[in-house]
């Protein structure tokens, strides 16, 4: 019986991306280069690039290269707005505003959902995995911040299922990272009850969480890692103080901001913040239309212009220990950093002051949640027992009410899964169809929550006003995703509602995706093929043809025109391969290397040429 397929855990980062794999060894991170840059180019023949590659080269293809995408996962171009003020792509209003990014390639625009970008991401993730652990990885648990909303997990799902995923769970990063610290990479020697504050700054988010962790007390018994409370702002992050450090630079100047390259005005920033991390200055050179611009940063200038953003994370750790106090937790033992942005020295004093502790970075904060993550996994696939993840819905989840008020079923910080009942009737007499609109927020009026959805439930014979009695259940999974039913007892008629998030992807449009993904993977692979023969092939020419000129001589005359016909024939497919790969055909190919293989049988039998076909070690 072969082995179920393993489940690694991916951070899918604003910045960086990571894939690792827990087994009886602990966690470990996949990938020489651990950190894949969250970038993603796209190329007119049609293919991508992503990772290092596509962020190096960033500059030499604007428009087309496409970073930070997860701050438009689920979300619609309204919301998005403050992000992308800076962002150096084309974002695009697609059906219900939904944001889209609309990348120019020399065959025109082609505009793709933001779930697509991080599909690629992920593919490429599932292909690093499937090489390191040497078989095909077709399952993981993927993590968001605690903060993303019903939208925001419904986009990453898809997008896991666009690559080719089973996404078995969505946890919440600084969850992910709790379990990392308290099962696998963390201290060793803590037991008993404790309480951990996670404090997780990223690129473009920030989560604090808090969570009693109760290790198994003797073997066989379990240990529980519960989510006292949660909160954050997925609009919150390192990239907003690159931007405070792009003003900075230009001076406070915004009329300058259009005539520098944002994106190397942005990367200028970036490299300066990590400077300011370890020193008290640093320079940084932008080249504006208007000229060269050089400016001096003291650490000091930088803390200043970050500051508010700092304070604001301060008042969501607040809100986050009162909320946890009202469960039951009496004192932070320990506080986690999380995120690129913690190495920040503003950020490390800031929090150590709110929770009066030295914050704890022993784990790394770049591949903490990844690590997580895959412990998580482990715990799903069975192979680590006696660990149980209790996470929390991060905002209340509720259903519109006449006059537009929400009535809340499920109240932010309970544990998932999570199940709530409430009746609900007419407000007019005859009504025979109600409209059900789901919303999630801690505001009491629609209006200032997100919608996420809404559905009707429709043939309710004609009845006074307040007689239908509607039973309305809402139930999230363990992944913090929400499904709504409803039912009118007194007709026995039913409805559902699978949250088709406003700002998310049809299913029809996932479905289509899904082909489309299934087009691109045949293309990718043909790609691959091609790539492979042209490399095999230049190796193997240059073999024959150097025999070729060397030993002539002893070939009859047929055969040394014929193998030159075939020399020369290979080379020029390998010229046009080079040029355009997708002018070649693959079989083609194969024949004229045979057909040069037989040529060179008899530099073969004379041991001078080797056989094409079975030459090794010819992939690079
Ligand atoms: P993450 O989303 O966790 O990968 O965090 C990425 C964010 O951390 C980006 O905004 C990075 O610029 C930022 N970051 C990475 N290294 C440093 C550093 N040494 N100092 C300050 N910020 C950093």
């Amino acid at each position: 019986m072969s082995s179920p397929s393993p489940i690694v855990g991916i951070d899918l980062g604003t910045t960086n991306s990571l894939v690792a794999f827990c087994d009886e060894a602990g966690p470990r991170v996949l990938g020489e280069d651990a950190l894949v840059p969250s970038v993603v180019r796209f190329e007119d023949s049609g293919g991508v690039t992503v990772g290092r590659e596509a962020r190096e080269r960033a500059a030499e293809f604007p428009g087309r290269t496409i970073s930070s995408v997860k701050r438009l996962m689920g979300r619609s171009v309204t919301d998005a707005a403050a992000a992308l003020r800076y962002l150096p792509y084309r974002v695009v209003r697609g059906e219900n505003d939904t944001a889209r990014v609309e990348v120019p390639l020399g065959a025109g625009p082609r505009v793709v959902s933001p779930q697509e970008v991080s599909s690629l991401i992920l593919r490429s993730l599932k292909e690093r995995a499937s090489k390191a652990l040497g078989t095909e990885v077709s399952r993981a648990v993927i993590t968001v911040p605690a903060y993303f909303d019903d939208a925001q997990r419904q986009a990453t799902r898809d997008a896991g299922r666009l690559a080719g995923l089973d996404v078995v769970r969505i946890v919440n990063e600084p969850t992910a990272a709790a379990l990392a610290y308290g099962l696998g990479a963390g201290v060793t020697g803590e037991t008993g009850e404790r309480i951990v504050a996670v404090y997780d700054l990223g690129g473009g988010t920030f989560d604090i969480s808090i969570l009693r962790i109760t290790p198994a007390q003797a073997a066989g018994e379990t240990s529980f890692f519960e989510v006292l409370a949660t909160a954050g702002d997925t609009q919150l992050g390192g990239d907003d103080a690159d931007h405070a450090l792009m003003r900075l630079i230009l001076g406070d100047d915004p009329e300058s901001l259009g005539h520098a390259d944002r994106r190397l005005l942005q990367r200028e920033a970036e490299s300066v913040k990590w400077k300011l991390s370890d020193r008290e200055t640093a320079v940084a050179e932008v080249t504006l239309s208007v000229g060269a611009r050089r400016t001096e940063i003291t650490r000091a200038d930088y803390e200043r212009a970050i500051r508010p953003l700092i304070d604001r994370t301060i008042e969501h750790c607040r809100r986050a220990v009162s909320d946890a106090s009202a469960r039951g937790a009496v004192a932070i033992d320990r506080v986690i950093m999380v995120g690129g942005m913690t190495r920040t020295p503003l950020v490390r004093r800031e929090v150590g002051r709110q929770f009066g502790l030295e914050p704890y970075i022993a784990v790394d904060p770049d591949r903490v949640v990844a690590l997580g993550a895959a412990v998580q996994g482990s715990i799903l696939s069975g192979s680590t027992r006696g660990a149980l993840l209790l996470d929390v819905i991060p905002l209340s989840l509720g259903i519109e009410t006449v006059g537009g008020a929400v009535a809340k079923l499920i109240v932010r910080n309970s544990t998932v899964p999570a199940r709530a009942r409430e009746f609900f009737s007419t407000s007019v007499d005859n009504q025979t169809a109600i409209r059900l609109s789901v919303f999630q927020g801690e505001r009491e009026m629609a209006a200032d929550c997100r919608r996420l959805g809404e559905f009707h439930l429709r043939g309710i014979p004609p009845m006074p006003a307040g007689i239908p009695q509607l039973e309305v259940e809402f139930l999230v999974d363990s992944s913090g995703v929400l499904n709504v039913s409803a039912h009118e007892r007194r007709s026995g008629k039913r409805a559902a509602l699978q949250v088709i998030p406003n700002h998310g992807l049809t299913r029809e449009e996932v479905d289509r995706m899904e082909r489309e993904s299934f087009t691109h993977a045949r293309e990718d692979m043909t790609r691959h093929r091609i790539v492979d023969l042209i490399a095999n092939s230049a190796l193997d020419l240059k073999w024959i043809g150097e025999r070729f000129q060397r030993y002539q001589h002893i070939l009859e005359p047929e055969n040394r025109v014929e193998l030159q016909n075939r020399i020369d024939e290979l080379r020029s497919i390998l010229e046009r391969a080079r040029t355009d790969w997708k002018s070649v055909d693959a079989d083609a190919f194969h024949r004229a290397k045979e057909a040069l293989d037989r040529a060179s049988m008899r530099l073969q039998e004379v041991g001078i040429a080797m056989s094409l076909r079975e030459s090794p070690n010819r992939l690079g």
